[in-house]
């Protein structure tokens, strides 16, 4: 069997506890306006275009059959309604200005770079980190390498999105030490608008979660003016209130990631984090379940 990840980052740091090893699987069933890692939404290996590394040369401009490449001023622009994700632009591509995004490990592969980090989590009480994208949206897989990382003893965390069916989560529980649960926003409404998935699923899949005894981490991504208002808030705490985990990271919204829609040939749009008082605030609010509550992974 075979996966599809986008990155496995070394020596992470905000994915859990302790020093972690994430693993950025490709596909997602939501699409966030604010999205940090945009590559990872499409499951099939994207095309992306790196300005600073290309010459102009415009050999890859010969070898699309598809016309799906043009020159614009000083730049290479990519049709993606045209592009049939060949990639023989890449391997024409002697600068690494066109790239592929999305490769395919075995298990075997993915547990090889996994122990690499393997002195660093006893030193740490790290682990792994499966994160994406949305990992559970390649379940079969996900499943094959959490059984071999507890067999060796390794920690073990899922980061997700929670709009998959249950029976992806619950199969997992046997195998998973802690979920890293994320809400975006409590009205169904606007969690469409913003996310293109409403949030039913998402809570209840939470609930049961929780009613099973798992170890569960809360995330809030904070994005002002989208999700930080009074009445979200609110709306959290009372349905926080009727499920048990153990600790809420409250994950301010950074710019990091903007470079990324730029390679992609995507419209990055504008958004800001809530500034430090309205985060300490709600940070405040949050306390009232006598949970560590942190700003930041
Ligand atoms: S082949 Fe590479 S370096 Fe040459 S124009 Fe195309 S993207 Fe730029
Ligand atoms: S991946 Fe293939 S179809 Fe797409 S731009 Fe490159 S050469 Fe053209």
């Amino acid at each position: 069997m075979k996966g599809k990840i986008i990155n496995i980052q070394h020596y992470s740091l905000h994915d859990g506890p302790g020093i972690r090893t994430t693993v950025f699987f490709k596909g997602c069933p939501l699409k966030c306006l604010w999205c940090h890692n945009p590559e990872s939404i499409n499951y099939k290996d994207d095309l992306m275009y790196q300005r600073n590394n290309c010459t102009l040369c415009k050999r890859c401009l010969n070898v699309c059959e598809n016309d799906a490449l043009k020159l614009q001023g000083e730049q290479i622009i990519i049709d993606k309604s045209k592009c049939k994700s060949c990639f023989s632009c890449v391997e024409n591509c002697y600068f690494e200005a066109l790239y592929k995004k999305g490769q395919d490990y075995t298990e075997d592969e993915i547990l090889k770079e996994i122990l690499k980090d393997e002195v660093f989590y006893e030193q740490s009480s790290g682990g792994v980190t499966f994160s994406g994208g949305e990992a559970l949206m390649q379940d079969e897989f996900l499943l094959e390498v959490l059984k071999k990382c507890k067999e060796k003893n390794i920690n073990t965390a899922i980061d997700t999105c929670g709009f998959v069916d249950f029976s992806k989560l619950q199969k997992t529980l046997n195998y998973c030490d802690i979920y890293l649960f994320d809400i975006k926003h409590m009205d169904s409404k606007i969690h469409k608008e913003i996310t293109n998935v409403p949030n039913e699923l998402i809570l209840e899949n939470l609930k049961k979660l929780s009613s099973l005894k798992a170890n569960i981490n809360i995330r809030l991504p904070l994005i002002k003016d989208i999700n930080d208002d009074d009445k979200n808030i609110s709306k959290l705490i009372e349905f926080l209130k009727t499920i048990n985990f153990n600790k809420i990271n409250i994950l301010p919204y950074h710019k990091m990631g903007q470079d990324k829609y730029e390679k992609l040939n995507m419209n990055a749009r504008n958004f800001e984090a809530p500034d430090m008082n309205r985060l300490n605030l709600i940070k405040s609010k949050l306390e009232i379940f006598n949970k560590e509550v942190k700003i930041g992974g």
